[in-house]
């Protein structure tokens, strides 16, 4: 297998750069919020106001690291850059478990995506996972035309109730919304959607094509990165497939997507 094809920076750089997202331009004391701090060694400080130690990780998602700085690089460019969990195993020298994990831990701490979609939407609902290992779930999607921005969400079932509560949700009213012609969709209307549908069996597909492109963009991610998911990490898997189908920039490498999840500590 080859190498990932670029050079990790070295332990002190990540450093550097994981201090200025998380502290900007001097450390400052995840609890208390003050910068009056006493740095105890590379990666440990102390607040002299309220005595409490913290260090570079404590204050974000990273916090418990075991792994070395360029070690976690390495795992982060590789799921940036869709390998598999085996192959980041093989790049970091971790193990596959490890990788799984950190896997897990990226995905989870990707911000949720908010705002309702607006103006001109199309709505479906896909099937992911197998029904007869009982990991079959529905999924409710929706995007924003034209343009890239998706909402997608875990529904027990296709019921009226459910689709609607869903566009009510994630779309503006007053928005027009294309929709296949499953009777569920039959009377959004009445919420204050414009509407207007395709037929599926007539091999109409005009108007949905751009929920379809979103389904198979997802259950390709899935079956490459994946190879399959199980249903209690569908909805973390669901909120990568946002990111990646709406601003897919914050995957080109470890930095952009550490800038887009670590949350600075808070100034006073
Ligand atoms: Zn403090």
């Amino acid at each position: 297998m080859k190498n990932i094809p670029f050079s990790v920076p070295s332990e002190k750089i990540i450093k550097a750069r994981i201090r200025q997202l998380t502290f900007g331009s001097r450390p400052r004391c995840p609890r208390c919020q003050r910068v009056s701090t006493v740095r105890r060694s590379e990666n440990r400080y102390r607040c002299s106001s309220c005595r409490r130690p913290f260090s570079l990780t404590s204050a974000s998602w990273l916090t418990g690291m075991k792994l070395s700085w360029p070690t976690l690089w390495r795992l982060l460019w590789c799921f940036c850059h869709k390998y598999q969990p085996q192959q980041a195993a093989w790049q970091a020298r971790v193990s596959l478990k490890t990788a799984r994990d950190w896997y897990g831990r990226f995905r989870r701490n990707l911000p949720q995506r908010t705002g309702k979609l607006d103006f001109l939407t199309c709505a479906d609902e896909a099937y992911f996972g197998k029904r007869k290992s009982g990991n079959q779930r529905i999924v409710a999607g929706v995007i924003e035309l034209p343009g890239k921005e998706v909402r997608l969400r875990v529904v027990p079932n296709v019921s009226q109730d459910i689709l609607e509560g869903f566009l009510v949700k994630h779309v503006e009213r007053d928005s027009m919304i294309y929709t296949d012609s499953h009777k569920s969709y039959q009377s959004i209307e009445w919420l204050g959607f414009a509407h207007d549908t395709d037929n599926h069996e007539q091999n109409q597909l005009k108007k949905t094509v751009p929920i379809e492109r979103v389904w198979s963009f997802a259950k390709w991610h899935m079956r490459r990165m994946y190879h399959h998911v199980w249903a209690k990490n569908l909805p973390e898997f669901l909120c990568e497939i946002e990111w990646r189908f709406s601003q897919s920039e914050i995957f080109k490498n470890p930095l952009t997507f550490l800038t887009e999840t670590l949350m600075p500590v808070p100034s006073r």
